[in-house]
């Protein structure tokens, strides 16, 4: 009969499809081992597939891990597995994995190099399973120093440059479409009273990246006026917002990738409390809106 026939369709389609992936990124201390062991404490499911990237000596680590129940999932939004009105068990649990690499800034160009690879991979399948970043930001050292707020840019800089990078050549439509990751700022460690605000991590974040591109583009510019120089203008993160400044919102505007600055913590305060999940479930729901 018909409805048997769909199920089976739809059974074998969901079955066949990869598991979404987000990848932890951030500088060490940001929170991303915190974070993963919130998950993983509270998941229904756990399982560990160390692998070991054929281009570096790094190994990431993907842990598929359930998200909770009542956290909506987009693309069951109309399905009553969906209703917030039912209680948890008779929800669907959604699996997803979170690729995490342990280690530390000497990684960074290494992980860039590779995220790249996969995100522009011609190979279908592997490209298309990384499905959001989320970038982990102490909020309570930015508030500490310039260095920290310039080492946090620079990064989330060079990761958005990847992105503008995979984005320029396969088309901008492929990111409009929204088969181009999304980027969640994680404004982590907000429990301390010294975390700043999600809007003023990100404030300060587009300030430092307008900064950056600044010091960039002179850079190129100098170099191209030698001889034997061709720089692309890739090169260059744009992002312009309405006053010519980077902004977040500009940047959306311009490649179709959306950056979220969203705060919580990473931190168990009361051992009773669900193995912490109030800290995190704002960027749980995050994931679920990407699912
Ligand atoms: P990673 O290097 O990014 O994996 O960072 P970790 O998860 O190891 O966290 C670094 C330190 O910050 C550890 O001592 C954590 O206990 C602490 N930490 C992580 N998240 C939070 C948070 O939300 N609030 C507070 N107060 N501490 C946190």
């Amino acid at each position: 009969s018909l409805p048997i026939l769909l199920h089976l369709i739809f059974y074998r389609k969901a079955a066949s499809q990869p598991l979404s992936t987000f990848v932890l990124l951030g500088p060490s201390g940001s929170g991303k081992t915190a974070f993963l062991s919130l998950v993983e404490s509270a998941s229904l499911l756990k399982s560990k597939t160390p692998s070991t990237t054929t281009h570096t000596s790094q190994t990431s680590t993907s842990t598929t891990v359930t998200l909770p129940p009542s956290v909506p999932v987009f693309s069951n939004r109309y399905r009553s597995v969906n209703d917030p009105s039912l209680p948890d068990a008779k929800r669907n649990a959604v699996k997803y994995i979170l690729r995490d690499t342990p280690g530390h800034g000497k990684l960074r160009s290494a992980q860039l190099t590779q995220l790249q690879a996969e995100l522009s991979s011609k190979n279908k399948k592997e490209a298309s399973s990384i499905r959001g970043i989320l970038f982990f930001v102490d909020a309570a050292s930015l508030a500490e120093g310039a260095e920290n707020l310039r080492d946090y840019a620079g990064y989330l800089y060079d990761i958005l440059l990847v992105l503008q990078k995979v984005i320029l050549t396969k088309g901008k439509s492929s990111a409009k479409a929204g088969a181009i990751i999304r980027i969640l700022v994680a404004a982590n460690k907000q429990d301390l009273f010294t975390a700043l605000p999600p809007g003023s991590v990100k404030q300060k974040l587009e300030s430092e990246i307008d900064r950056i591109r600044q010091t960039r583009q002179k850079g190129l510019l100098d170099a191209s006026a030698g001889p034997e120089h061709d720089e692309d203008e890739d090169e260059v993160l744009g992002g312009d917002g309405a006053g010519g400044a980077f902004t977040f919102q500009g940047l959306e505007d311009d490649i179709g990738v959306k950056v979220d600055v969203i705060g919580g913590f990473a931190k168990v305060e009361n051992e009773k409390d669900d193995a912490g999940a109030t800290g995190i479930r704002k960027w749980e729901e995050w994931i679920g809106s990407c699912l």
